[in-house]
């Protein structure tokens, strides 16, 4: 935050503004008084002047009239005593003045001897015996450095004008008495100034002090901090404002908390969801991605944000962001790479203020790859189950339809087409067995019947079976180790699955072949292999020989009986034991059936115990 300026600062202006106001208050206040003070002062000069022209102006007029004797006095001698006896502080000098501008006598002596007898200069003289009014100005008297105040007056016989009388006061008197209180007001105000000024400080600081404790508070809350109080000064409109303030801090710290922890636990259900979650934002950019939306769609957050989601989705061809707001239906997505597979489905819903303005889009993405799966699974179960029945029926109707026509009498057919639907027949109820099997198996409606029996005896048992019973070229080579190996297993169950891995390799061994039994012991296993010298299966399908109905050629396969689901049955029924089972085959070379089944190694030293 911007630091405030000292001159922007509440409180230098606040100080600013108080002193100016008390300056102007002070300044009209000066003015008026020292206004009406020097009315006053001069007013009370000019009485006391006037009073006493009046009391000269009478004895003078008295001296003027008077009718002399040559005994008596001349006029100037006589005036010149009247105005002798006339002095005071206030006046510098009384001159009288006869009607025709001559100076009769004037109070100064000095002037008694240069100036009377002379015609008087001054036209404010002149101008009281022309208007017969009383004059009087102000001038400043440079050689004394003083402001002098003249004064004449008319002194009148009935309406004559006889003369006039010039008083010279010293007004300056006055003017020093005006400047001596002014300057005591000048040194009040300023010392009242002074005063308000530090008052104006203290008063300013109770006002700026809590605002600048709730712009620190404010600055601290911005950057997080809730922890701090506002002092409250008093219980004014300032302490009640901290005091809400106080309450706006702990409401937010409130809402802050209840925000952050619905937010997290907003952030934990999204991580923990299974189902990937997208938002955008109104452009339709990804604002934000769970961990489980990142996984399935096999990026990281850095690619993702901020791009479009149709381009994330892989459908920007198809729609448009404007496409999708409108979707009502759930989008199939196939993520699917060569090694895996990955079927999504989008479900897509508007988030949207009351007003119906878009604010983005929300995305959720179930895997749906397992159902998927399972669909098709099911799908290519029911066809291959319907096609491997359609076969042998369709097989036994045309031999059935060709017995009815008649070729029941044919001694030599008949029985070869009876043969047929026989065996056919047989093929079916085997089928039907084997999907029984199986479907208990995936229903987990069986139990093994285990018992501890030594694999080796158990093993050699069955391969003598076949090698009694073989019709083809075929020899038998057994590696087995000497010592007994015992397991716990389901014998009928194994004894299925051993029949039916040797059996297949009987199958598709060569006159001449030898067929290879192996069993070796392993840390914690025993694995057997039962290898054949066959026409082998292409790499590609060696996998895929444990599927059901799966056959690698499936003429050959039909044609020798088999239903193609001896391996699914092995394979499900090995790993109830929990073993494992794989296929190693080399085209034209041969194929090997490997097995495991749990093997615990006991040292010789226990079992002599
Ligand atoms: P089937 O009843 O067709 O034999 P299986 O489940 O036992 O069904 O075998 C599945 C397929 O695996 C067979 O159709 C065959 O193509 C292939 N297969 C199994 N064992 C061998 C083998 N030893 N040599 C060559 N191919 C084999």
């Amino acid at each position: 935050m911007r630091k405030v300026g000292i001159f922007n600062s509440i409180h230098v202006k606040f100080v600013l503004i108080y002193v100016m106001l008390i300056l102007l208050a002070l300044q009209i206040i000066g003015l008026y008084f020292s206004k009406e003070l020097e009315d006053t002062l001069k007013k009370n000069f000019n009485t006391s002047i006037k009073d006493r022209i009046n009391l000269v102006e009478f004895s003078v007029r008295e001296e003027m009239l008077k009718e002399r004797s040559s005994d008596d006095p001349s006029v100037e001698t006589s005036l010149r005593t009247v105005l002798t006896g006339f002095s005071s502080d206030d006046i510098n000098e009384v001159r009288v003045i006869d009607s025709k501008y001559r100076i009769l006598a004037s109070s100064v002596l000095d002037h008694q001897k240069t100036m009377v007898g002379q015609k008087s200069t001054d036209d404010i003289v002149k101008r009281a015996i022309v208007s017969e009014s009383p004059q009087s100005i102000i001038y400043f008297n440079d050689k004394a450095n003083k402001r002098v105040q003249k004064r004449t007056h008319p002194i009148m016989n009935g309406s004559e004008v006889i003369g006039a009388l010039y008083v010279e006061s010293n007004i300056e008197k006055v003017f020093k008495q005006i400047d001596e209180i002014n300057r005591i007001l000048a040194g009040a105000a300023a010392v009242s100034l002074t005063i308000t000024i530090i008052i104006g400080i203290f008063i300013a600081q109770t006002f700026t002090r809590p605002i600048s404790d709730m712009r620190r508070q404010a600055q601290a809350m911005a950057k997080g901090n809730y922890s701090r109080k506002v002092r409250v000064y008093g219980n004014d409109e300032m302490g009640q404002l901290a005091i809400a303030f106080n309450h706006l801090t702990n409401q937010l710290l409130e809402s802050q908390s209840t925000t952050e922890a619905e937010r997290r636990k907003l952030a934990s259900v999204l991580e923990n969801m299974t189902d990937g979650v997208i938002s955008t934002d109104r452009k339709g950019r990804v604002s934000l991605i769970n961990d489980s939306a990142l996984s399935m769609l096999r990026m990281t957050s850095d690619l993702v944000l901020n791009r479009p989601i149709n381009t994330i989705l892989g459908i920007e061809k198809e729609y448009s962001f404007e496409d999708l707001i409108e979707m009502r239906e759930s989008l199939p997505l196939d993520f699917s790479t060569e090694d895996e597979p990955s079927i999504l489905r989008a479900t897509f819903s508007v988030t949207q203020r009351e007003t119906g303005f878009v604010n983005g889009l929300i995305v959720v993405l179930h895997d749906n790859t397992e159902q998927e799966k399972i669909e098709m699974e099911r799908r290519e179960f029911v066809s291959n189950v319907s096609h491997e029945l359609r076969t042998p029926l369709t097989t036994m109707r045309s031999y059935l339809e060709a017995l009815a026509e008649g070729a029941w009498r044919n001694e030599d057919i008949a029985p070869a087409f009876l043969n047929v639907t026989q065996t056919e027949t047989e093929r079916m109820i085997r089928l039907v067995n084997d999907l029984l099997k199986l479907s208990r198996m995936d229903s987990n409606e069986y139990e093994l019947n285990t018992e501890w029996v030594d694999f080796n005896t158990f093993f050699n048992s069955i391969i003598d079976r076949f090698e009694f019973s073989k019709s083809q070229e075929v020899s038998f080579r057994r590696i087995v180790p000497p010592e007994d190996l015992f397991v716990e297993i389901d014998t009928d169950k194994m004894t299925q699955v051993i029949d039916n891995i040797i059996s297949n390799a009987l199958k598709y061994s060569p006159d001449g072949g030898i067929v290879r039994f192996n069993v070796a012991v392993l840390e914690d296993s025993i694995r057997v292999s039962i290898a054949d010298e066959g026409l082998g299966i292409p790499a590609a399908n060696v996998n895929r020989i444990f599927d059901r109905f799966f056959r690698a050629d499936k003429a050959r396969s039909r044609a020798m009986g088999g239903t193609g689901l001896g391996l699914a049955i092995a394979k499900e029924m090995i790993s109830a034991h929990g073993g494992k089972i794989w296929a190693h085959s080399v085209e034209g070379e041969g194929t090997s059936i490997f097995f495991t089944l749990p093997y615990e190694q006991h040292d010789d030293g226990e079992w002599d115990v």
